[in-house]
């Protein structure tokens, strides 16, 4: 199998819904793959292996054979890790910045980007061993915070290797091992014990003896306008790709932290938005029991009132609130002010509010002309909750729609039958309710 087969076959292994690397192979599919040859490789200055610069995965043919299955899936996600922390647009504007000159030293800034990356790979329980990436163990940077930027990293790095005149060396050696240059954010260098102080050589060593695998290159972009461009689009690509993960229940949590702000949320509808909606709807009912059905002018035999069917006659609301002792006075003048609300835009139909625990234990009706009502609310009872009295009155009321304002827990059994529609408006215990619609009051 040639290198670009060998490639594929790992792609769609990591884009394998019942795998666990989903958000990875969503972002390293996005790139264009090409071979390119050792001398390429020489003249960007790096390491004849594999390489990304945003847009594109450039590869030695030969170094892609010369690795076995599970390292070529691992550097596949390296490389996706680099496009996705931002690596090759950030060295891009760093570059363009400096007038089109590198303003870093790119060995070392490969080091700190590959620190950032393990950093997040490791707390995926990806496999780092193998030789694929430096491992942290024993390492100048084994005690260096994690989760942090390359930036941060190179600031490490960058003043750990070059110890000022004068510096003692060695354990115990004073002061922090960067004095915080731009980019680093989060811990301060105090925070690093020992391990990144006194160390220069240490790291100078472990920087020049690291065998470079999957680099990242800057992002091939001229101009702020391509820049901004180049941006949108990953961060879309991102987006997409943690969708996906997420629909396949596998997007990596570290992940999730550091894009979570890219991701759109679904607008939370607020509970007023919500009852509001179907009390409207009720109270401008065109099944309406203020027109008798034509069919049935007096009602069945036995007193059962049918509803006229588009009719414009005023809907009627049964309000009903739980007093039990876990209910807030708050809570309830929260909901007594929304149908406030909702007849004072209709201008029509009635309100009737009634307070109950194991009886009704006040009862009043209300129209647009009564407003405010909130003045003389105020919760009675305080004892049990049974809802039979509630639906007890539902079948002699007769309202358009019934909205019980409760923590949902009765003493007596939910109703399994409703005589109208129902509305569940629920504070602080369950979220959903056995039957009708639920609204949890937030
Ligand atoms: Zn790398």
């Amino acid at each position: 199998m040639n290198a670009e087969d060998r490639i594929a076959k790992q792609v769609l292994k990591i884009l394998d819904p019942r795998g666990r690397h989903v958000f990875w192979g969503g972002i390293i599919v996005q790139l264009r793959r090409e071979p390119k040859p050792d001398e390429w490789f020489t003249e960007k200055g790096v390491n004849p292996t594999a390489c990304v610069d945003g847009v594109n995965l450039y590869y030695s043919e030969a170094y892609i054979n010369s690795l076995t299955d599970h390292k070529l899936f691992a550097l596949l996600i390296h490389e996706a890790c680099h496009i996705t922390l931002g690596h090759c647009l950030q060295m891009a504007r760093l570059v363009a910045q400096n007038n089109g000159q590198l303003p870093y030293d790119p060995m070392l800034r490969n080091v700190a980007e590959d620190l950032a990356i393990n950093s997040i790979l490791l707390k995926e329980d990806m496999d780092l061993s193998d030789g694929l990436w430096p491992g942290q163990k024993g390492k100048p940077w084994e005690n260096w915070a994690d989760m942090e930027s390359a930036d941060y990293y190179y600031n490490l790095l960058d003043a750990g290797r070059k110890p000022p005149p004068n510096t003692p060396v060695g354990p115990g050696g004073d002061g922090p091992p960067s004095s915080g240059g731009s980019g680093v954010s989060g811990s301060d260098g105090d925070d690093n014990g020992a391990s990144g102080q006194g160390q220069g050589s240490s790291i100078q060593d472990e920087v020049d003896n690291y065998t470079s695998l999957g680099q990242a290159l800057p992002q091939p972009v001229a101009t702020q306008e391509e820049l901004d461009k180049a941006q949108r689009q990953l961060e879309s690509d991102i987006v997409s790709s943690a969708l996906s993960a997420k629909a396949a229940g596998s997007m990596p949590g570290s992940v999730l932290n550091l894009i979570d702000h890219l991701i759109p949320k679904p607008p939370k509808v607020d509970w007023r938005t919500k009852l509001h909606g179907i009390c409207v709807n009720s109270i401008r009912t065109k099944r309406s029991y203020g027109k008798m059905n034509r069919r049935w002018p007096n009602g069945l035999p036995g007193g059962v009132i049918i509803p006229g069917k588009g009719g414009k006659g005023p809907g009627r609301i049964l309000f009903a609130t739980d007093t039990s002792g876990s209910m807030s006075d708050d809570d309830c003048n929260k909901a007594v002010a929304e149908l406030e609300n909702i007849l004072a835009i209709c201008g029509t139909g009635e309100v009737r509010i009634v307070q109950f625990d194991t009886t009704i234990t006040q009862d009043n009706v209300y129209t647009a002309a009564d407003l405010p009502i909130r003045e003389d609310w105020k919760l009675n009872g305080r004892g049990g909750t049974a809802f039979k009295p509630v639906f007890d009155l539902v079948s002699s009321y007769k309202p358009t729609l019934c909205i019980v304002l409760t923590d949902g827990y009765p003493c007596d059994p939910w109703p399994t039958k409703l005589q109208c529609r129902t509305v569940f408006l629920l504070t602080s215990g369950i979220k959903e309710a056995p039957i009708g619609t639920s609204i949890v009051l937030d």
